[in-house]
């Protein structure tokens, strides 16, 4: 049997939460908006009067059915039964709806948000979303250096998009109330990541290897990561001005994109090139 990741079916009951969800979405009139899991349709109905186009994606066969049928009447709104994470995403919005960007937004089945960061955020049509998932994920993209939460995920959202915190939300929001915390957050999507497309790999293939072992050097994790020596990793990262002896969650964003081309050619150089199918893998944004 193949393993399936529960659906997450938590349901907003709180209308403040949708508000304040609505509120940091911006919409106009003229918005063309992708919902991803809408469930009973709590935040659907809010959207319908909202936005000039609407899509949703719902996986539960039931649940989506209904929202086919209670919006059966509003050309402008489709939905669409099935998995968010297997939808090819060119063949949501067929028409030129989308010619100006869209905006993302869903209260996410949490087992999955990872998968649906990863890939949304290489797509190129939208340019805000407002989530609500679990806070503790939402920490982990926002923060930054320095702090315990700091890993390949806040790298991952953070070269893609400006995270920001919106809201704090307590379980007593959802019906049923789920054992954990949640956050509404925002994003703006980058025009271009800080890295271009070619370079995307190698930041991602540092990044592993500097988190793969965080509790040791940069040096050393970079090391075993890449099976280069350690006093080749070493003297490659004192040339970088990065001391070989500090650890990769004390680094920047930054520092990340600065060495990211360096470092592909640093092992290929070294006979150690980037795989890129180790690079490209629904591992890429977790830790
Ligand atoms: N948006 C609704 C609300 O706020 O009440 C429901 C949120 S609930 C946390 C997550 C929803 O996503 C559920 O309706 C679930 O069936 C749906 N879902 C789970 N996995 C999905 C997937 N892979 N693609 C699309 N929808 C999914």
């Amino acid at each position: 049997m193949t393993h399936r990741p529960p659906l997450g079916q938590h349901f907003l009951r709180d209308p403040n939460v949708i508000k304040t969800i609505l509120a940091a979405a911006e919409l106009t009139p003229n918005t063309t908006a992708l919902e991803i899991g809408p469930g009973k349709g709590i935040l659907t109905e809010a959207l319908v009067p909202r936005v000039g186009t609407l899509v949703v994606v719902e996986l539960d066969k039931t649940l989506a059915r209904d929202l086919q049928h209670r919006f059966q009447d509003n050309v402008h709104v489709t939905i669409i039964p099935g998995d968010f994470l297997r939808v090819d995403l060119s063949s949501l919005f067929p028409r030129d709806d989308a010619r100006q960007p869209m905006k993302i937004l869903g209260n996410l089945p949490y087992s999955i948000t990872s998968p649906i960061f990863e890939k949304i955020l290489t797509w190129p049509a939208w340019d805000t979303g407002v989530f609500l998932i679990q806070r503790e994920v939402a920490d982990r993209m926002r923060s930054g250096p320095g702090s315990r939460s700091f890993g390949i995920l806040s790298l991952a959202v953070q070269l893609f998009a400006k995270v920001e915190l919106i809201l704090n939300v307590k379980p007593g929001a959802f019906r049923p109330p789920p054992k954990v915390q949640s956050a509404v957050i925002r994003l703006r999507r980058k025009v271009r990541p800080d890295v271009p497309p070619e370079t995307i790999p190698s930041f991602f293939d540092l990044a592993h290897g500097a988190f793969a072992h965080r509790r040791k050097t940069l040096g050393n994790s970079l090391s075993y990561h890449s099976g280069l020596a350690k006093k080749a990793v070493e003297n490659w990262l004192k040339q970088q001005s990065v001391d070989p002896g500090k650890r990769a969650e004390t680094l920047e964003l930054e520092d990340y994109v600065r060495l990211s081309e360096k470092w592909a050619i640093f092992r290929r150089e070294n006979g150690f090139d980037i795989a890129p199918d180790n690079v490209y893998n629904t591992e890429r944004f977790s830790d």
